[in-house]
Order: structure tokens, then sequence, then C-alpha cells
């Protein structure tokens, strides 16, 4: 699971990064100073957020710090009025930037983009308000895990990765159930997706994930 440090002293903007970003099956550390980003650093975050203006000092100093002691990402939240501080921040080695206010969806963006390039490997799957992460076999829906079965979930992650594709019910039985496949009865994986629909779906009458797709099988996403 990775460690994101949220520096901003903007209490509503910090309180909805920080949801936002457990949502999305990250860890989150909150400061709201620059001595308090200064402390963070020391957690060995995989990514730092923050925020320019901060009331006892410039974010980049953070910055600063971060680069002494060791190359931890980082994605600055700025006001247009502060372009200059912007470029300073370029200067040492600010990874990216963000202009307030922002779409939360178009951070979260942002900050995937920067721990695709920074980071390892990360698998997590995201789709709207679902975070699948496979290293945890964990589900999350608009911030708060979901206790699946490991087949609910071996079947939404199969669903998820073949994502816009027709999965079929044949494919579900092989890679789901495994070779036996053949005899388990086609109504268990009608019965086991909708008990996932159940858990995951806002409204499962009206899925925004998983779609029948008649006579084929089923479908993740548009
Ligand atoms: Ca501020």
């Amino acid at each position: 699971m990775k460690t994101i440090a949220i520096v901003e002293d903007d209490r509503l903007l910090n309180e909805a990064l920080s949801r936002m970003l457990s949502g999305a099956g990250y860890r989150v550390l909150r400061g709201y100073t620059l001595q308090d980003g200064i402390r963070l650093i020391y957690e060995d975050p995989d990514l730092m957020i923050i925020d320019i203006g901060l009331p006892d000092g410039k974010g980049t100093e953070i910055c600063r710090r971060a680069g002494e002691y060791s190359r931890i990402p980082v994605l600055f939240l700025t006001a247009r009025d502060e372009e200059r501080d912007m470029l300073e921040a370029f200067d040492l080695g600010a990874d990216d930037y963000l202009v307030k206010p922002f779409p939360m969806t178009v951070l979260l963006k942002h900050v995937e983009a920067i721990l695709r390039r920074t980071g390892g490997e990360e698998n997590r799957i995201i789709y709207r308000g679902l975070a699948i992460d496979p290293d945890r076999k964990a589900v999350f829906c608009d911030g708060r895990e979901v206790r699946l079965t490991p087949r609910e979930y071996s079947m939404l992650e199969l669903l998820a990765r073949n994502k816009g594709k027709v999965v079929t019910k044949r494919m579900i039985l092989e890679q789901v159930w495994d070779a036996d496949g053949a005899f388990v009865e086609e109504n268990t994986v009608n019965v086991t997706l909708n008990r996932l629909k159940k858990k995951v779906e806002p409204d499962p009458a009206d899925p925004i994930y998983i779609r029948n797709v008649f006579g084929l099988g089923y479908t993740f996403g548009e």
C-alpha cells in the first residue's frame, strides 16, 4: 500500500484530499504547516502533496529538504498568483503541480501518473469510486473497504482487468472456479455475481460497474 503525505493548511481541502485518497486505497499522512511537512519527510512517504502557501513558510522549502533527505516525489498545489514559486519548485525537482481549484478526479490522475513514473509497479485498478488493490486483494468503494469472499474478489478482478470487454461465463468458470469449472453450474456464476453487485454497486438495480451482456456474459465499465 502506497503512502501519500498531504501538507495543506486549508483544513477543508486537506480533509477532502485525505478522504478521496484513502478511498482510492492509499495510506494517508496529514500535515498543515511547513514544520509538519518537514516532519513527514522522515515517514518516507511514496509521494508528498504540498501546498506552496503554508502559514509558516513556503511549501517549496519542504521540497528542498525532501531532496536532501531522499528522492520523494512531490506534487505541488498552488494558487494562481504563485507562479514564480512554482518555477522555483520545478528547479528544486518537483514532479508536478496543480493550480487550485481542481477536480478531485484530476488530482487522482496526477497522483497515479507520478506513482507510475516514480515508484515500482503500481497494480491498483481504479474506476470511478471503486479501487481494487491486487497486492492486498482489497476492494474499496468510495473510501470504505468492502469485504468480499475470495471468489467474489477474483471475479471482480477478472472483470476489471478486462474493462470494456465481454467476459463470458465460461471464462469466469475457468478462471475463478479453476479447471473444475465444468462441474459448476452456470447458475453459480449468476449467484456469486449478484452477491458481488450488491456489495460494490451503489445501486445494484442500475449498475455502474458490472453489466450483463445478454446471452454472452458480463462487462465491466462502459
Ligand atoms: Ca495555503
